[in-house]
């Protein structure tokens, strides 16, 4: 379904009830971030499962449907609260949402306030990996947000684990768009100093360091890291570059 203009303008200015927005702002919000292929969402599985009692997941709403992820099907409630357009859009009336925006032009994902409300009663820290657009608005609401951005040690490790992802699964032009959507979202880490800054070298000690950075007991964005960064934005704009020119539009 394609998204109208009203709908459109209604998220474009969303603002979430205030008061329900200063009821939640002493809950810890981990939000990891990062480019396809750096390898968040098994860190995200692994943190919540080594620490139950300390994390919790934020179950975002969503108008798409649920889908086969390796051939495990997701379920309401549990990956995603399951909505209809109307549904969202009584959401966003009613100031509901912490943020909503609309993801790969069709379907509108957000949080609720009450799922981090009830988080909150829990004595949680909640995490979740939703996208930069998401987090900005975080930010701006001046919520208790440690934003992590995940990156891979250097641009040939990424590009190993980007082809093994997607060979034979999608066409080229779809793949040229995914790094360009990552090499935009780099650009959001290095001009953004709010994101922590991680790289994923070995498993085991990231997730460590994701754990230090939740409980608010690190914070991490090293000269070191941010060349990390700069290179793969680099080697990742000149490749973008050496394809285009090989494949004009
Ligand atoms: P997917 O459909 O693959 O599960 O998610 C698509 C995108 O939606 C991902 O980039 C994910 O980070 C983002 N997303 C998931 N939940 C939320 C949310 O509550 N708010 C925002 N802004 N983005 C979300």
């Amino acid at each position: 379904m394609e998204i109208d203009q009203r709908l459109r303008q209604k998220i474009a200015n969303y603002k979430p009830d205030p008061a329900a927005i200063l009821s939640i702002a002493d809950v810890p919000l981990v939000f990891l971030v990062g480019i396809t292929g750096a390898g968040k969402d098994s860190l995200q599985a692994e943190v919540l499962r080594r620490y139950p009692d300390t994390y919790k997941f934020i179950v975002s709403h969503t108008t798409r449907p649920p889908r086969s992820n390796n051939g495990v099907m997701e379920r309401d409630g549990v990956d995603y609260h399951y909505i209809d357009f109307a549904t969202a859009e009584r959401m966003l009336d009613a100031g509901a949402y912490v943020e909503a925006n609309i993801v790969y032009y069709k379907n509108i994902y957000g949080t609720a306030i009450a799922e981090i409300q009830e988080i909150q009663k829990q004595g949680k820290i909640a995490m979740s990996d939703i996208e930069v657009q998401g987090v900005h608005q975080y930010v701006d609401l001046g919520l208790n947000v440690r934003p992590i951005f995940i990156i891979p040690p250097s641009f040939d490790v990424w590009w190993k684990r980007f082809q093994g992802r997607y060979e034979g699964k999608i066409e080229w032009p779809d793949a040229f768009s995914r790094m360009r959507a990552a090499l935009d979202e780099l650009e959001c880490a290095q001009d953004n100093d709010y994101y922590n800054i991680v790289i994923n070298d070995n498993f085991d000690d990231t997730v460590e360091l994701i754990n230090r950075i939740g409980k608010g007991q690190s914070r991490e964005r090293s000269e070191s890291a941010l060349a990390v960064l700069d290179r793969l934005a680099t080697d990742m704009a000149a490749h973008l570059k050496a394809w285009r020119s090989k494949h004009p539009v």
